[in-house]
């Protein structure tokens, strides 16, 4: 059975429009690749906790809180978000205060942060007066995690950055100079972002990228630029997340991105970055192009999908993948399983029965569930105890 035919068979798949010309280039693709990183993927949802033990902590802000350095203001004020992703967030104007935020936050069970804040004109963001209180936390709380969104770095910054203890770096890479300046309101140039890159990644910081995908206005434009900057300097991981412009103006709207266009990009990430992990994060759109852009990420053999849609764990079963899953929410996007990646995160379950379960959700009577390999992954490395079915 050809991969287009398995697609066929997988019934939440029905009438996604996945194109039968880029599913074969894919398969035969990927049926070429070299390295180590595609044949194992790792699903998070906490659709998945029935499945976990107590260990596994909570879903979502308890662990892993997002906290703003400047509240919800932004200078940028960028069309896709307009400052709109801050506004959640809790915000710690001073050190003094996030002392105290992260203090209440660990005593409510937070295992980490998300530590950002709005950028500068420039895309800085201006953390200087809080690398002090961040190597306080870091000696006070060794094991309380904080990735930070870096922007865009100059060496000496990188240096701070690394000597405040921080785990993971966290920076969107763009590669398009229109984007750059008619997105982001910005007088940088894409070198500017390389050399950011470059700066985190000469330091021991863990330095994780993202490529937001789509987010000319919902074209494609600097991705493959972006990928190529990337490419150059080798960072622990890659996360690929689609533009979601909720906040977006009318006067400068954004297309939803194409699937096949994003299935294609995804290979081409693959293909780019075999020895580097490759994470789906959680902001992609919904509906039945989110069910595309899930299946084509499957199918490029990207390593970590958060909230996989509907049958995606039946489609990698059927494609012979190692499977694994995580009861996590958008842990991807604030750096919990990025920081998890050196570890063998996931936890051993029976894929058969999650697949059984999600048939039987979709309809009481489900079929049988032959030919499917089922690859069920030991959990003893990440030291979490998984619970099979
Ligand atoms: S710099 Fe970041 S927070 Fe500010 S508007 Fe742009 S995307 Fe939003």
């Amino acid at each position: 059975m050809n991969w287009y035919e398995t697609l066929e068979s997988i019934e939440p798949l029905e009438g996604v429009g996945l194109d039968p010309r880029l599913v074969a280039e894919m398969e035969a693709r990927f049926g070429r690749l070299e390295g180590g990183r595609a044949g194992r993927i790792n699903f998070y949802t906490p659709t998945f906790k029935a499945y976990s033990t107590s260990e596994i902590g909570a879903c979502g802000k308890n662990a892993w809180p997002a906290v703003s350095i400047t509240g919800g203001e932004c200078k940028l004020q960028c069309d896709h978000c307009k400052a709109k992703i801050l506004e959640p967030m809790i915000p710690a104007p001073t050190p003094e205060v996030l002392w105290q935020v992260v203090n209440r936050q660990i005593e409510a069970g937070a295992r980490g942060m998300l530590l950002t804040g709005g950028s500068n004109l420039r895309n800085e963001v201006e953390y200087g007066a809080f690398y002090p209180t961040i190597r306080r936390i870091k000696d006070a709380f060794p094991g309380f995690r904080i990735a930070l969104h870096t922007a865009l770095v100059d060496p000496d910054i990188a240096r701070r950055m690394e000597d405040s203890g921080i785990d993971a770096a966290m920076m969107d890479v763009i590669g398009a100079q229109d984007t750059i300046s008619q997105v982001y309101h910005l007088r940088r140039s894409a070198d500017d972002f390389e050399r950011s890159l470059e700066y985190l990644v000469s330091t021991n910081l863990k330095v994780v990228p993202h490529i937001v995908i789509g987010l000319h206005y919902g074209r494609m434009l600097g991705e493959w630029n972006a990928l190529e900057m990337v490419r150059r300097h080798q960072p622990d991981a890659l996360v690929l997340v689609v533009v979601m412009p909720f906040y977006a103006p009318g006067s400068r709207p954004f297309a939803t991105p194409d699937a096949n266009e994003v299935g294609g990009f995804f290979m081409d990430a693959r293909e780019a970055l075999p020895e580097i992990p490759l994470l789906l994060g959680c902001a992609r759109p919904a509906g039945r192009a989110k069910s595309a852009i899930d299946g084509y990420a499957v199918m490029a053999g990207l390593n970590g999908i958060a909230h996989p849609a509907d049958g995606m764990v039946e489609l990698a079963a059927r494609l012979g993948r190692e499977v694994r899953v995580t009861p996590a929410c958008c842990s991807i996007a604030i750096g919990d399983e990025v920081m998890a990646l050196e570890e063998d995160s996931g936890l051993s379950v029976d894929i058969q029965a999650i697949i059984e379960r999600e048939r039987a959700n979709r309809r009481p009577a489900s079929r049988a569930l032959g030919g499917i390999k089922v690859v069920a992954a030991s959990a003893e490395a990440c030291g979490r105890q998984g619970k099979s079915l």
